[in-house]
């Protein structure tokens, strides 16, 4: 493993070299918030910003996204799959959680029989340069879920801001050939590494939750029926913000859509967290309340997906938290599930 050095002022020409290369999408100042956005130009990244809104999800399984388009031909329809023939792929300033949402994602639609074409297209041909979180928020809980703010999970090169430089950790083969040619680096000394292994223990004492997670699922399994849901939907509007911008929630809709010269088959996110979700032809609906909705989501993250995977499909990155407009918070009923 290479452990190099850049001084922060080489970045924006770091990334200008990856960008004869490869696409960049790097976090950039979009108002009120990051965004992980395409980049033309080193000088667009943002790296000192706090994680984007909006996950890495939204690069490798976008919020809409056309599959498919049908025409008719002089010999029936012909249909056509969009694909990404173009330059690889580089995520740049991913946070750890985020990096570990994209190695969760890839169990959902890589793993099985059936591989999804539209992101494996994209996720086949794309590196990750994480960002190690020196800051973790009030909201994080990483740590409470297998994760870390120093994590490596998912990533080919690990950055840490160490003040005027960073740190730059080359942990894979993709990362080995991202950084070749790049210039302005030099070997991370004992004194380098020490300090960024300081700032990885004063990031995790900083996490202020520590959740009681051990033999969640376990439990969980034995609470289809419990009381416990009749309550902790109450606050839940229905609004979906939890999960559009969750890294590890993946539902879609398809719709196909009529142009000018055939049909487009879209694919766009939803959520179990919508009225319709499981609204059937019928008219019954197995879901019909925000109590069926909120105990699909919290099981399928700590109980199904476990029982099929192994692993949590939660990165405690903390934007349900954030953002939900009624203060629901997932820790609180984790806590409220521990104490049943
Ligand atoms: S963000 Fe909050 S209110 Fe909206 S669906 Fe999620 S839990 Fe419910
Ligand atoms: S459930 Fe909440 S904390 Fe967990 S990964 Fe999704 S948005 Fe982040």
């Amino acid at each position: 493993m290479k452990i190099k050095i850049v001084d922060k002022k080489e970045v924006p020409a770091l990334i200008d070299r990856l960008i004869e290369r490869y696409r960049v999408f790097a976090p950039v100042d979009a108002g009120k918030y990051a965004r992980l956005m395409e980049v033309a130009s080193g000088s667009e990244a943002c790296l000192e910003l706090q994680n984007p809104k909006l996950s890495s999800k939204e690069i490798l399984f976008p919020q809409t996204e056309i599959i498919l388009r049908i025409k008719k031909g002089e010999e029936g329809l012909e249909t056509e799959e969009p694909s990404e023939n173009d330059k690889d792929w580089v995520l740049f300033g991913v946070h750890p959680c985020d990096a570990k949402g994209l190695v969760l994602t890839d169990k959902f639609f890589a793993s099985g029989d059936y591989k999804d074409k539209p992101y494996m297209d994209k996720r086949g041909k794309t590196s990750i340069v994480g960002l190690a979180c020196n800051h973790p928020r009030a909201t994080c809980f990483c740590a409470s879920v297998g994760g870390s703010p120093f994590g490596k999970e998912g990533i080919d090169i690990l950055l840490v801001d160490l003040g005027e430089e960073y740190l730059i950790e080359i942990l894979t083969e993709r990362g080995e050939r991202m950084i070749e040619g790049v210039h302005g680096l030099r070997d991370a000394s004992d004194d380098d590494m020490a300090r960024a292994e300081k700032m990885s223990e004063e990031a995790e004492k900083a996490l202020q939750t520590d959740l009681p997670i051990e033999g969640l699922s376990e439990r969980l399994e034995g609470m289809f029926e419990d009381p416990l849901w009749d309550k902790v939907h109450l606050k839940c509007v229905g609004c979906g913000v939890c999960s559009y911008l969750c890294p590890t929630c993946w539902c879609f809709d398809i719709i196909d859509e009529e142009t000018s010269t055939g049909v487009e088959r879209i694919r766009l996110w939803d959520t179990c967290q919508f009225t319709q979700f499981t609204l059937q032809g019928s008219g019954f609906n197995p879901r019909p309340s925000g109590k069926e909705r909120m105990r699909q989501r919290t099981m399928h993250k700590f109980c199904y997906f476990p029982k099929e995977y192994g692993v949590l499909a939660c990165t405690g990155c903390g934007r349900c938290v954030r953002e939900c407009p009624v203060n629901q918070d997932i820790r609180e009923t984790i806590k409220e599930i521990m104490s049943v």
